[in-house]
């Protein structure tokens, strides 16, 4: 065997921490805490910290000396306040920083201005019809300037969350499929250049699983899988409390992962991809030849030409069989992708996100049962599947979570805009 090449060994890379960095560290610690309601008293700060109250009370000054936090008498009965119990909790400044977040899907551009808490304050979107590459810049560009329009607050960053695949190493979004022609497309340095703001992207279902993770009912959860389920099938991995995105930043393409080797062939190259199966195509065919043998009751509607997503799930819900039969196809085709990924990564919580707000957990019940029943049940291990936190808007809420996670991990430094 060759000796290892130099600079291609796996050593880690080494590096000293100096005390301007720990200083930095502990502040970014701080706000992500409160940020993130983990610990919203300096007592608890300290504690969770492991610092003195001496250290950790110049990082809070620091803070708030520089209107990003401040602190809130706060009383939770009629009880404390005549006991004169008033807890000092800290929070967010109402001038406190505000990120831009930029998500791109195939007939819709959103923009939305948020705090480090994730809390939307404004919202543009813009619909089209068709797109070219000049025509995206410039609708980015423009959501961006009516966003910061009137705007007192200090914006520090964009995140851009977009259909993949996307390179993050080189930042640029690479060869998506059906996306109007659109390649190699550097887009944060062109945004960079257009608005002078750093500027980052991500793939969209790698942002549904950073905002679980940052911002959403799962915080806890070390490892979890977040599925993104509507006109494509993609998948975000938060690794060891981190999101994952490989080598070049172009993970998370499940939909494209193949289920029949010997299967059709999609537009990314491969045969027999998951998206060709589990699709709302397919389920519309799958209650048409149900529907030719089928005679009892339905909610779907005869006349109807086509039902949507909304449509089947909801009948589903109601146990509607024809809409049960086409959702038990389409999770069961999904299954094969899941179990083939949980096999891989061994991970047991996994959030499904939608487009748009579900009301009811038939699809999460329906695949809890599928994984829990199948070839692995035998593990002793239960795979957990819920829905997002965020009804439609996990992706979106993820392109604030990519900045506000290098903001918490002291890789941007908001004090330097
Ligand atoms: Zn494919």
């Amino acid at each position: 065997m060759s000796p290892p090449e130099k600079g291609r060994t796996s050593m880690p890379t080494l590096h000293g921490t100096n005390l301007t960095n720990v200083k930095e560290k502990n502040r970014a610690l701080a706000l992500r805490l409160i940020s993130t309601g983990q610990s919203v008293s300096r007592a608890n700060l300290a504690r969770s910290m492991h610092l003195t109250k001496t250290t950790l009370g110049n990082i809070v000054s620091d803070l708030i000396a520089n209107d990003v936090i401040r602190e809130y008498t706060y009383s939770s009965t009629e009880a404390d306040s005549s006991l004169g119990r008033k807890p000092i909790i800290l929070d967010l400044s109402p001038n406190s920083p505000l990120i831009m977040g930029m998500l791109i899907k195939r007939n819709l551009l959103s923009g939305i201005l948020a705090d480090l808490k994730g809390r939307i304050i404004a919202q543009r979107d813009c619909r089209y019809d068709s797109l070219d590459q000049d025509t995206l810049i410039e609708t980015l560009v423009q959501l961006y300037t009516q966003l910061r329009k009137g705007q007192n607050r200090k914006i520090v960053a964009i995140g851009i969350s977009t259909l993949g695949p996307v390179d993050t190493k080189a930042q640029k979004l690479t060869t998506p499929v059906d996306f109007w022609g659109i390649h190699n497309l550097a887009l944060s340095d062109i945004i960079r250049e257009r608005t002078g703001l750093p500027t980052y992207i991500i793939h969209d279902s790698n942002a549904g699983a950073l905002a679980e993770k940052i911002y959403g009912f799962h915080a806890h959860s070390d490892n979890l899988l977040y599925l993104h389920i509507m006109n494509g099938i993609g998948a975000g991995y938060i690794f060891q409390g981190n999101v994952y995105d490989g080598d070049f930043g172009q993970s998370g393409e499940l939909g494209h992962t193949s289920i029949n080797f010997a299967g059709p062939s999609c537009n990314c190259g491969n045969r027999g991809c998951l998206e060709l199966y589990a699709n709302i195509e397919n389920m519309n065919r799958h209650i048409k030849e149900l529907r030719a043998i089928y005679k009892g009751p339905t909610l779907l509607p005869k006349d109807q030409e086509f039902y949507s997503w909304s449509d089947i799930i909801t009948a589903a819900a109601a146990m509607d069989f024809l809409a049960m039969a086409a959702l038990d196809e389409f999770c069961g085709y999904l299954s094969y992708a899941v179990r083939n990924t949980i096999h891989l990564l061994d991970v047991s919580h996994i959030i499904l996100g939608y487009d748009s707000p579900v009301e009811t957990t038939v699809v999460e019940d329906t695949l809890t049962t599928k994984l829990n029943s199948g070839p692995m049940s035998n593990t002793g291990h239960v795979i957990e599947i819920v829905k997002s936190s965020f009804g439609g808007q996990a992706p979106l809420i993820g392109s604030i979570a990519l900045v506000t996670d290098k903001i918490f991990n002291g890789e941007l430094n908001i004090f330097e805009f």
